[in-house]
C-alpha cells in the first residue's frame, strides 16, 4: 500500500494527508494522556471505540443539521475528514458540576447546574490551555464575533441533542469539550464541528448509579477503563462488528 504523508501527531490521534485535496485521514490511537501529558498510558481498544463512537455521534449531529468535518469511517481506526482551519479554542459545555469547575469554584461534583454553562480555553499546551473570555478571543483575533455567534449556537444545539441521546441510553452527559474549524468552499466560509466526540472528551455518568464511564477512570486511576468505553459503545448499539476480538485493529502504516 502507498505510504501516506503524516501531517500532525497529537496525543490521541494522527492526521495524514487524505486521498483527495481538502481531505485528511484521522487515525485514532490507543494512547491516553491526562494533565497536559504529565500522565501517560495505553487504553487497549480505545482508538477503535472512539473512532466508532465519534462516527456515530457526528453522523447523528449531521442529520439534525449540525455541520461537521466528518466524511466517512474508513476502517477500524481511521476516518476521512474535511480539512479545516482549526480555531484554537476548546469549547467546554457543562450541565453538572465536575472536574476543573468543581475544583475552581468549590461546587461539589454531581451538583446539577442551574443552566448549561459554556467556557472557552485557549488551545496552547505550552500555556496549559488557559481559560479565556470571549473578550480575549475576539481581541486577539482567534475568532470573530460572528464566528462566536455560530460557535455558541452550534454548541447549544450539540448539547441539547447529545444530552437527550445519551439520556435515552441511561447516560448523563455531565460535560464535554468541542473544537471547531473553518471550512472554505469557494469563497464561502462555514464554521463546522471538528476533532472528535468520545469518552476521551466527554464526562459520561451512568444515570442511575453515577458511575463514571469516561476518561476520568484513567485520569483518576479508577480501573475498568476499557470496559467503560466498551459499555458506552454497547449502549449506543455500535460495538465494532468483530466484537472485542479485534480491538487491536490494523497496525498503523507510515
Ligand atoms: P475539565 O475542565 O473539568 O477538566 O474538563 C471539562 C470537560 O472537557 C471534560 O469532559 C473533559 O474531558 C473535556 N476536556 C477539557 N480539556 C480537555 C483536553 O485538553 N482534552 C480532552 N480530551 N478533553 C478535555
Amino acid at each position: 500500500m502507498a505510504r501516506r504523508r503524516q501531517l500532525y501527531e497529537g496525543k490521541a490521534k494522527i492526521l495524514f494527508e487524505g486521498p483527495e485535496p481538502g481531505t485528511l485521514v484521522q487515525y485514532f490511537k490507543d494512547d491516553a494522556t491526562a494533565f497536559n501529558a504529565q500522565k501517560k498510558g495505553v487504553i487497549t481498544g480505545k482508538g477503535v471505540l472512539n473512532n466508532r463512537i465519534s462516527e456515530f455521534l457526528m453522523l447523528r449531529l449531521g442529520e439534525i443539521g449540525v455541520p461537521t468535518h466528518f466524511v466517512r469511517r474508513l476502517n477500524m481506526r481511521e476516518q476521512l475528514i474535511r480539512e479545516v482551519e482549526i480555531i484554537p479554542l476548546e469549547v467546554v459545555v457543562r450541565n453538572v458540576a465536575a472536574g476543573s469547575l468543581s475544583t475552581r469554584l468549590g461546587i461539589p461534583e454531581g451538583t446539577r447546574l442551574p443552566r448549561s454553562i459554556i467556557e472557552y480555553y485557549y488551545k496552547n499546551d505550552g500555556l496549559n490551555d488557559p481559560m479565556v473570555a470571549e473578550e480575549h478571543i475576539t481581541a486577539f483575533g482567534w475568532a470573530t464575533p460572528p464566528d462566536m455567534d455560530d460557535i455558541v449556537s452550534l454548541t447549544l444545539r450539540v448539547n441539547d441533542f447529545l444530552s437527550g441521546l445519551f439520556l435515552g441510553v441511561g447516560i448523563t452527559l455531565v460535560d464535554f469539550k468541542l473544537e471547531f474549524g473553518r471550512l472554505w468552499e469557494e469563497d464561502e466560509m462555514r464554521i463546522v464541528l471538528a476533532d472528535e466526540i468520545s469518552p476521551d472528551n466527554c464526562r459520561l455518568w451512568d444515570s442511575k448509579t453515577n458511575e463514571k464511564m469516561d476518561k476520568d477512570r484513567f485520569r483518576r486511576d479508577l480501573g475498568k477503563v476499557e470496559e467503560a468505553y466498551q459499555e458506552v459503545a454497547k449502549r449506543l448499539g455500535i460495538l465494532p462488528e468483530a466484537g472485542m476480538r479485534d480491538m487491536k485493529g490494523p497496525e498503523i502504516m507510515q
